[in-house]
């Protein structure tokens, strides 16, 4: 388990290249546990793993719940709804608590940027990162590179273009991190309101029309709009930026051969992905949400390990 050293994945930034080749070769190894092909494994057994989600959650939540059960873990999901949180309890003190039942890790979504990082602070418990605020999604990024890699062999010299709300994206920023950590270029494309210049200066191209990059990206991935990041009326028309930015079959049939379509999901189906195009052959978005659970079971096995070595 070489290359990995941290009881807590709480982003893409900074994380060294070894520590990112140790979750990608440790998920290759799991996959066949993940997809329940073969049996699930004892590795975990004994450890317990709570879910403390604060915002909505399909594929992560399900995925990391998936993944520790595959690992013989024992899993439990705090609902924020029926919580303390409500009655006004601090998010530390809540985790705090629940750690104190005997929790090692905690799997944490919030709508602010740097939960995770306060939690790791004050919690003895590992602390994984499952999306806070616009800041990160390490697992989205680290199954987005397992996906790339699988489909071209090595991520070094790719061309990826990332369509959508950047500015309000947080797996776009763990994204981006990882790809140029992993030596993939990345072109960051929307309208001047959603993609500010100002990340060039973190090591992508920006542009703000798509039809001029459609011919050089091998992977294209689309974002949604994240409404509940901005202000009522900070958007536009919807509709506009369909017809800007939206991927539709003619766009997609102007990709290279060979070029993929990605999407972490929620699609928004008609805005930023057609129908026909995210369910078309170059889409690759049911094999990200599978890869998810591989990837989850590594980054709780690696950093449940960390831990346990103190
Ligand atoms: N599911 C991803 C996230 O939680 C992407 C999205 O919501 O648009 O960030």
């Amino acid at each position: 388990m070489s290359g990995w050293s941290s009881p807590h994945l709480l982003g893409m930034r900074g994380l060294a290249r070894e520590a990112i080749e140790a979750v990608l070769e440790l998920a290759a190894r799991r996959r066949p546990h993940a997809e329940a092909q073969a049996p699930p494994l004892g590795l975990l057994a004994g450890r317990t793993v709570a879910n403390l989600f604060f915002e909505p959650s399909t594929r992560t939540r399900t995925s990391f719940t998936l993944a520790a059960r595959r690992l013989g873990a024992e899993v439990i999901d705090y609902a924020v709804a029926a919580g303390s949180t409500v009655k006004g309890e601090s998010t530390v003190d809540t985790a705090r608590n629940i750690v104190a039942m005997g929790v090692d890790a905690l799997v944490v979504r919030s709508a602010h940027a740097g939960t995770p990082v306060l939690l790791a602070r004050h919690v003895d418990a590992a602390i994984l990162n499952a999306g806070d605020g616009a800041h990160e999604h390490p697992t989205q990024a680290l199954l987005d590179l397992f996906t790339l890699r699988e489909i071209f062999g090595e991520v070094r010299g790719l061309q990826v273009l990332i369509v959508g709300d950047i500015g309000a994206s947080r797996v776009a920023r763990s994204n981006l991190w990882a790809l140029r950590t992993m030596g993939a270029e990345v072109t960051l494309c929307g309208p001047p309101t959603l993609v500010p210049r100002a990340f060039e200066a973190l090591g992508a191209r920006v542009a703000h029309r798509l039809e001029p990059e459609l011919e050089r990206a091998d992977a294209v991935m689309l974002l949604r709009i994240q409404h509940e990041r901005h202000r009522a009326g900070a958007i536009p028309s919807v509709r506009e930026y369909a017809r800007l930015f939206g991927m539709t079959a003619e766009r997609a049939a102007r990709l290279r051969p060979g070029a993929i379509i990605m999407h972490p999901g929620p699609i928004h189906r008609g805005v930023e992905l057609m129908p026909e195009v995210a369910d078309g052959e170059r889409s690759v978005v049911l094999r990200q949400a599978r890869n998810g659970v591989a990837i989850r079971m590594a980054v709780l096995e690696l950093c449940l390990e960390a831990r346990r070595r103190g």
